[in-house]
């Protein structure tokens, strides 16, 4: 899996690849396609695994001293 790829997902419709406007996608949940305007809602369930796939991993560190 390359790192640097845009996030997104073949269209359904017209099989261009939608991209996504991550912020705008976890916050509804949904994509429009740019080619052919297809809206596309994503299942919630499906969007969490692909959240967590796009996720690091987040980094738990003690603080320095004491
Ligand atoms: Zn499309």
């Amino acid at each position: 899996m390359k790192v640097n790829e845009v996030p997104g997902f073949p269209c359904p419709q017209c099989g261009k690849l939608v991209h996504i406007d991550f912020a705008e996608f976890l916050r509804t949940g949904e994509a429009t396609c740019s080619y052919c305007l297809l809206r596309l809602s994503i299942d919630r369930k499906a969007s969490d695994a692909f959240v967590e796939t796009m996720r690091s991993p987040p980094i738990m560190r003690g603080g320095k001293g004491r």
